[in-house]
């Protein structure tokens, strides 16, 4: 039979060798998030058809060409979740989450799916990580997010991000707003692409957003949402600007930024990089005060972002950030004969108990193969047990890298004792 061997255009494996890479910006996302008091929440897979269609917006290019929608067996229409916050909202509904005290913080990291051209960080799984906060309406919310992804930015040590802000205000205000740029971009009708055609009829300022040439040169000279906006609107706004100033986090307003989902309202903001080429947008987020209601829940405003997770990676790489790569083994018990095979695998468990990264052989190899595998894979320091070692209770434990010969107690609590105090000391005078 022939070998399957190719994955999934657009999909990525992610190999053991790797995945220290993951679980870093992993537990940043999982310490940060529960600094600002968020909670992590899980959500399937998979959710009907009709939560994205509704969720995410009927005119955006995800709906209408990005998802993983199928027919299930009992006839169901299900999708492949596309991003983090439909499901998030979903959950917080039917759990009614909304009873308690708020603002209710909530975030993420899942894989997303979305039938994309795949290219560098364009995939079509990929991964988010997110924050949710629903119950406030107040400017202080907006800035605290913000805050939020950029105290994660700045651990993971990524220096060019630039932080861009706009509002594109209520529902009230863009009624105007849409009447100025059907006008502005009726008069270029012809010149614009197929979808903006589209765009122009059904959601017009999602033609700021398209990625044509022809059509982004066109958006320059668009009308802009600032000037359009109402007191409220405009109030908000500047209240965002001035905890952001509070806190130090530095910003350009873009008054071209839209956002690629259907339910944002007032803020929306994206982080970006020049670093890796034009899919330089590794966060978006904003206000979207109208998702609940549009899910059929009681009002409830909202406000959240994502960050692409593969993006954040492919920028610490281009900007030549380590991330630190774990010691996988501290300690290699190598053995000879059949009562030393016995004790070293008892003393490799006691040492695993006690959090050591302990190993022994458990393939069969001879001594000299076993310290030649003891090599490769980065035991720090080793032990060779035999019958005088075990006749004796003690062994030489040896410094692999100085070759420095220690005697070590066999008994367990002494060994480990002995072990932690020389790997502390040894470690200290590095
Ligand atoms: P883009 O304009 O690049 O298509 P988007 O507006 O569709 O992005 P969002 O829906 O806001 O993106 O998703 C939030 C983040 O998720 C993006 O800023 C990006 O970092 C990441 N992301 C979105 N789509 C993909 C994808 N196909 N592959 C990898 N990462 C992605
Ligand atoms: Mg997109």
């Amino acid at each position: 039979m022939a070998l399957i061997t190719k994955k999934p255009r657009g999909t990525e494996d992610l190999l053991p060798r790797d995945s220290y890479r993951w679980q870093f910006v992993e537990k940043i996302f999982h310490e940060e998030a529960e600094a600002y008091g968020y909670s992590e929440i899980r959500t399937p897979v998979f959710e009907h058809t009709e939560l994205f269609e509704r969720g995410v917006g009927n005119t955006t290019d995800v709906v209408q060409k990005e998802m993983y929608t199928f027919v299930t067996k009992g006839g169901d229409s299900i999708t492949l979740r596309p991003e983090g916050t439909a499901g998030a909202a979903r959950a917080l509904l039917e759990h009614g989450l909304f009873n308690d005290p708020l603002p209710v913080k909530n975030y993420y990291l899942t894989s997303c799916y979305r039938y994309e051209k795949p290219q560098a960080g364009r995939l079509r799984e990929f991964h988010q990580f997110g924050m949710e906060c629903y119950g406030t309406k107040d400017p202080a919310a907006d800035a605290e997010l913000i805050t939020a992804a950029k105290a994660i930015f700045d651990r993971l040590q990524i220096r060019d991000l630039r932080l861009e802000i706009n509002s594109i205000g209520c529902p009230t205000c863009r009624a105007e707003y849409h009447k100025a740029l059907t006008e502005y971009f009726s008069a270029y009708k012809d010149e614009l692409c197929d979808d903006c055609k589209d765009r122009l009829e059904r959601n017009p300022m999602r033609l700021l957003d398209c990625k044509v040439e022809h059509d982004h040169k066109l958006a320059e000279g668009a009308p802009t949402v600032l000037d359009y906006l109402c007191d409220e609107c405009r109030d908000h706004f500047d209240g965002v600007k001035a905890y952001l100033d509070a806190n130090g986090v530095e910003y350009t307003v873009n008054p071209k930024i839209v956002r690629g989902l259907d339910y944002y309202t007032k803020t929306v903001f994206e982080f970006i990089t020049d670093s890796i080429g034009a899919q330089g947008t590794v966060c978006g987020g904003g206000r979207y005060d109208g998702l609940i209601e549009e899910l059929g829940g009681n009002p409830l405003p909202a406000l959240g972002f994502a960050a692409g997770i593969e993006r954040l990676l492919l920028t610490l790489d281009a900007q030549g950030i380590v991330i630190p790569e774990p010691n996988r083994f501290d300690l290699f018990i190598g053995h000879m004969g059949d009562q030393a095979h016995l004790k070293a695998s008892a003393l490799t468990a006691a040492l695993r108990t006690a959090g050591i990264k302990a190993g022994f052989d458990i393939v069969g190899r001879g001594l000299r193969a076993q310290m030649k595998f003891a090599d490769k894979i980065g035991a720090k320091y080793s032990v060779v047990l035999g019958d005088n070692e075990i006749a004796e209770g003690k062994a030489k434990l040896k410094n692999m890298k100085s070759g420095e010969q220690t005697e070590i107690s066999l008994e367990p609590e002494a060994f480990i004792n002995s072990f932690t105090q020389i790997k502390l000391s040894e470690e200290f005078a590095e």
